[in-house]
């Protein structure tokens, strides 16, 4: 995966490189497959089994539900082919000049905690992870840990502790407890995979759905270093 970006000049990873890239490494991450036509997203989605989720497969957006690019909850072969369509029609009004490799269909996730985790690489210390609460929570108030890689089992065990919205992790207002020894262990998968991957520059699996049985990364980007 890594070699055929390369090859192509390209050092930002689909949602669908990056998944099956750290699929590779262990981690749970929601089945996803590319569509290049509305027959297509219909036949995978039936495949998959509805509901499922539609996105934008494009490198050149990054952003994918502010371009309008994600549609969640499609319950019928009609509202697939629907929304292949109007994500489409989107990406055109908003990004004209982007290459388009087509629609990722994917499992639509029960719901969980949204938690993500992260690795960027410091000047200083090399790379970092980091660990939050999805949505709001990270963007707003930026309730955030770092560690620098490799973690060790007591670093996984304290990120996660640390952050002020921890007790969302422990069950709040009858949310079933999350599985944070489970979290543990994806932590020290994605600091491995990191640590064996020294080519990777950035890597997030934002969000993970965190359940009282396991985690599953939904959207995943990876982005190569420059080769020099
Ligand atoms: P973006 O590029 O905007 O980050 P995401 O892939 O993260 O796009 O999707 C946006 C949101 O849609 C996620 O934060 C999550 O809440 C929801 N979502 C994405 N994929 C799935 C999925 N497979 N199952 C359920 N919900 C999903
Ligand atoms: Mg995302």
């Amino acid at each position: 995966i890594i070699d055929k970006a390369r090859s192509q000049g390209r050092t930002v990873l689909t949602e669908i490189e990056s998944k099956e890239l750290i699929r590779e490494a262990g981690i749970s991450v929601v089945e996803t497959r590319l569509a290049i036509s509305r027959e297509e997203a219909i036949s995978i989605s039936k495949e998959l089994g509805l509901p499922v989720v539609l996105k934008i497969a494009s490198p050149d957006v990054v952003h994918k539900s502010d371009a309008g690019g994600v549609k969640i909850g499609l319950r019928t072969a009609t509202q697939v082919g629907k929304a292949y369509g109007e994500i489409l029609k989107a990406i055109k009004q908003k990004y004209p000049q982007a290459v388009v490799d087509g629609v990722s269909v994917q499992k639509m996730a029960r719901p969980g905690v949204e938690v993500i985790i992260g690795m960027s690489k410091d000047a200083q210390f090399g790379p970092v992870l980091m660990f939050g609460l999805g949505g709001i929570l990270v963007e707003v108030l930026k309730d955030v840990s770092f560690r620098i890689v490799p973690l060790a089992r007591r670093d996984a065990a304290e990120m996660i502790r640390e952050i002020k919205g921890y007790p969302l992790l422990e069950g709040y207002r009858g949310q079933e407890p999350v599985d944070v020894a489970n979290l543990e262990e994806l932590l020290l998968k994605v600091s491995d995979f990191v640590e064996r991957n020294p080519g990777i520059k950035e890597l997030d699996l934002n969000p993970v759905f965190a359940y009282s049985d396991g985690a599953v990364a939904v959207d995943a980007r990876v982005v190569l270093e420059e080769l020099s």
